[in-house]
């Protein structure tokens, strides 16, 4: 019988005089709380006492009759012998006790969900600064190697247009662009091509191939407009968004062969995700930042850079005479990024001076 017997340390005070609470020992006894005090002992009946939690998470007894709290923080309550032999004592017992694993089924949960998220955040942010490493110090030969790739990959896309007389002209304007760039950015060879599609756009590809369609030809009305477009595609080169995006889009994946192959595996993975490149989608903030930097590397080679925003407005004018719904136009935040070169040129300190390039007569 004295296995099943325990004391339990706790205090007691009375309703009202919640300072005055006396610390003492406490055991369950076939019908009363005994508790034992410094002065004395406290006899209280099973029969009347009420269990519940307070919001500290400690158990309490109260004793409605006399007035009196015992207050205690060992769980081993829930679980006695003595006080399990009263009915409506057992049954409160029982609803803490699930109260309990509840909660604490919820705190587990609540630990492990924590856990996970961290693990992931902090795996997601190594992934990214390798990823952002990769993209920052992967040499020029890689960049102009994945570019071959992809030209190989798509022959029917690239289909170079070499009787067009006026890549002559867009040769010149990049070879003057180039020529102007930062040291820091002079690391890439720019080659120019045309491809004859109707389509009005132009695209760049890693390590330095800018592509022009035809159609962007035909529908420019002067040389700074093609500079503005030029200007533009070479800044995607320099801050290697093409790089960036594909990385990006598999980032872990990249990063993993990284670890366990040659740098060679790593190309040709992320060459496999190509189709990325030739369906050439940023984001807003990625052609917003390619619409500033070209805007300086215009300015550097002493080209009017307000020709960007020419072009975008005469492009913004002749599809909105057509019907073509707002989702395939091809340029669906023009007027933001208008709204932005004006601001540039608002700002900018130099308005005139600029070379007078040659006539462009749109015509091959
Ligand atoms: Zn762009």
């Amino acid at each position: 019988m004295s296995a099943l017997l325990v004391i339990y340390d706790g205090f007691a005070f009375l309703e009202g005089e919640e300072e005055q609470a006396l610390p003492g020992r406490f055991r369950f006894t076939f019908g009363d709380l005994q508790f034992e005090h410094a002065s004395g002992t406290l006899e209280l009946p099973l029969s009347r006492l009420i269990l519940d939690q307070n919001s500290a998470g400690n158990l309490v007894f109260h004793d409605a009759g006399t007035g009196w709290w015992i207050e205690s923080a060992d769980g081993r309550i829930l679980n006695d012998v003595f006080l399990l032999r009263q009915a409506h004592l057992r049954a409160q017992a029982r609803e803490l006790r699930e109260r309990r694993e509840g909660n604490r089924s919820l705190k587990y949960a609540l630990i492990f969900l924590a856990g996970f998220v961290g693990f992931f955040f902090i795996g997601w942010l190594l992934v990214k600064a390798a990823a952002n490493s990769l993209a920052n110090h992967a040499p020029v030969a890689w960049e102009e190697h994945l570019t071959d790739k992809v030209i190989a990959e798509h022959p029917k896309l690239f289909i170079i247009d070499t009787n067009d007389a006026r890549i002559g002209v867009v040769a010149q304007l990049v070879a003057r662009l180039a020529a102007a760039l930062p040291p820091a950015e002079r690391r890439y060879q720019f080659q120019a091509a045309l491809i004859d599609r109707p389509v009005v756009n132009a695209f760049a590809l890693p390590g330095g191939r800018i592509f022009v369609f035809t159609g962007l030809l035909d529908r420019v009305q002067k040389p700074e407009e093609l500079a503005g477009v030029l200007a533009h595609e070479m800044a995607h080169v320099t801050q290697r968004h093409g790089l960036r995006k594909l990385i990006a889009g598999g980032g872990p994946y990249y990063i993993l062969r990284l670890f366990v192959s040659d740098q060679q595996g790593v190309l040709s993975a992320i060459s496999a995700g190509s189709q990325l490149l030739v369906n050439q989608y940023y984001s807003r903030d990625v052609e917003h930042e390619a619409d500033t930097i070209g805007w300086h590397y215009l300015m550097a080679a002493n080209i009017d850079p307000r020709g960007l925003a020419d072009f975008f407005r005469l492009q913004t004018e002749g599809e909105a005479a057509t019907t073509i719904p707002e989702m395939f136009r091809s340029h669906p935040a023009t007027s933001e990024r208008i709204a932005s070169l004006n601001r540039l040129w608002e700002k900018s300190e130099r308005k005139s001076g600029f070379v007078q390039l040659p006539a462009w007569n749109g015509k091959s």
